[in-house]
């Protein structure tokens, strides 16, 4: 029996619609991941129900202990797991872990430098139409024309002419390594501090596949439901020495009763990631994703900066004469999840633009290596050069299909959910 389908049977059968999705498409979304069963039953489980304002063994209610064992795991596991100091396991999201250095750090007005939205930076850095815009007097630096990689001659300019009080560094969408060392020598020379935002790429450097910001960075800012593969929420770390001023401001600056389910699932996907299996899970999402680039270079697209050292890269569709709306829509007509991106020094306006962003943690997740790789590399050229064509579509269609068949998702639960749906009459 379920709780779910007898009180609800609406939304029962939206949350298998879901389940259809995510196991029978392709999942290419950069930021996206399956958790495993063990983090979703942490993050349904009745720990949702306790308030505990306040941090382990110094609440404001009472009856936290089994919820403190959550948290104090969550902050543990991630010290052993980064090498930090201090943890913060509270912020509700990534952006919220921004605000919450941003707060620690700035008086509104001060000055700050970010990444451009569209060289590959993210909202909470500071982009016009977010809060970090709005409170913060925001200088944005980008990539070089020529290799489209950060362009640090720029960065150190303005960073002399503006004289910020905060540096942030961190990408949604750059293929790169980031070297924070260049970035930590630019703050030293105008006395700023350094913020490493590290959401998309936490799975790769807490496994040494990407450097670490521990130790350079003042904070490190990352969420934990991207390559790192739990739940949806945030994270902050800094050393001790930093660690009362930051708590304050999470926690009653801008939150309030933190999420105790949701933190017990994060000390979950932490002790998963502490495990060697999560190293060789890394590795593989980023040789998947340096076969997948070439695959499509061959194919005649062009890869910005031409290819990629993470677990994403951003396609160039100009080679093709495609914007990134109309090959988001028809590649999702053929059961393969992209999202349209701008690449740098786009023509096109953010609604349309030049490119799509595609990253490879979600199928590594189901077991997909390089042949997979290759086999996707060609279907996603196939619609491109095929853009019109009906008949391809519906043929890369069914191959997504099969594909997916070979590596389930949620089998159990789509089974059990499925079983409920035709004992109603219900078709999802
Ligand atoms: C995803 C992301 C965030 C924000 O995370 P949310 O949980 O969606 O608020 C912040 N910074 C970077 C670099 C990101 O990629």
């Amino acid at each position: 029996m379920s709780h779910l389908w007898e009180v609800d049977a609406d939304v029962a059968a939206a949350v298998l619609g879901e389940i259809r999705r995510q196991s029978e498409t392709l999942e290419l979304i950069a930021s996206e991941n399956f958790v495993s069963e063990a983090v979703l039953e942490a993050v349904g489980s009745v720990m949702t129900n306790k308030y505990a304002e306040g941090y382990p063994g110094r609440r404001y209610y009472g009856g936290c202990q089994y919820v403190d064992v959550g948290e104090s795991l969550a902050i543990e596991r991630a010290k052993k797991l980064f090498g930090a100091e201090h943890v913060n396991a509270q912020p509700h999201s990534g952006t919220q872990a921004n605000m919450a250095v941003y707060f620690t750090v700035m008086e509104p007005g001060d000055t700050m430098l970010g990444m451009n939205l569209s060289h590959g930076g993210h909202l909470s850095h500071g982009h016009p139409i977010n809060f970090s815009g709005k409170y913060f007097n925001v200088v944005q630096y980008g990539v070089r024309e020529d290799d489209e990689t950060v362009d640090f001659d720029a960065l150190r300019k303005l960073a002399h002419e503006h004289k910020p009080k905060l540096v942030m560094v961190g990408a949604s969408a750059y293929p790169r390594v980031l070297d924070f060392t260049r970035f930590r020598e630019i703050c030293d020379e105008v006395e700023a501090v350094l913020v490493a935002d590290i959401a998309h790429i936490a799975g790769l450097v807490a496994t040494g596949l990407h450097p670490t910001p521990i130790g350079i960075a003042e904070y490190v800012t990352t969420t934990t439901h991207k390559t790192l593969r739990g739940p949806r929420a945030g994270m902050i770390m800094c050393n001790e020495e930093l660690a009362k001023d930051l708590d304050r401001v999470v926690f009653p600056g801008i939150q309030g009763g933190p999420l105790m389910h949701v933190i017990a699932a994060k000390a979950v996907c932490l002790a998963e990631a502490l495990k060697p299996e999560f190293k060789e899970y890394q590795k593989q999402i980023v040789a998947n994703a340096a076969t997948l680039a070439a695959r499509l270079a061959e194919n005649g697209l062009r890869i910005v900066s031409g290819g990629t050292d993470t677990h994403l890269m951003l396609v160039d569709l100009r080679p093709f004469g495609l914007t990134g709306k109309v090959a988001e829509k028809r590649l999702e007509e053929a059961g393969i999840t992209v999202n349209k991106n701008t690449i740098p020094f786009d023509p096109q306006k953010p609604f349309v633009t030049s490119g799509v962003r595609i990253g490879t943690p979600a199928l590594t997740t189901r077991g997909m290596k390089e042949p997979e790789m290759e086999a996707i590399g060609d279907m996603i050229a196939r619609v491109l050069k095929n853009i019109e064509d009906d008949a391809v579509v519906a043929e890369v269609r069914a191959e997504v299909g099969e594909l997916c068949e070979r590596f389930p998702l949620y089998a159990q639960m789509k089974a059990r959910y499925a079983a409920e749906a035709e004992k109603r009459g219900m078709k999802v």
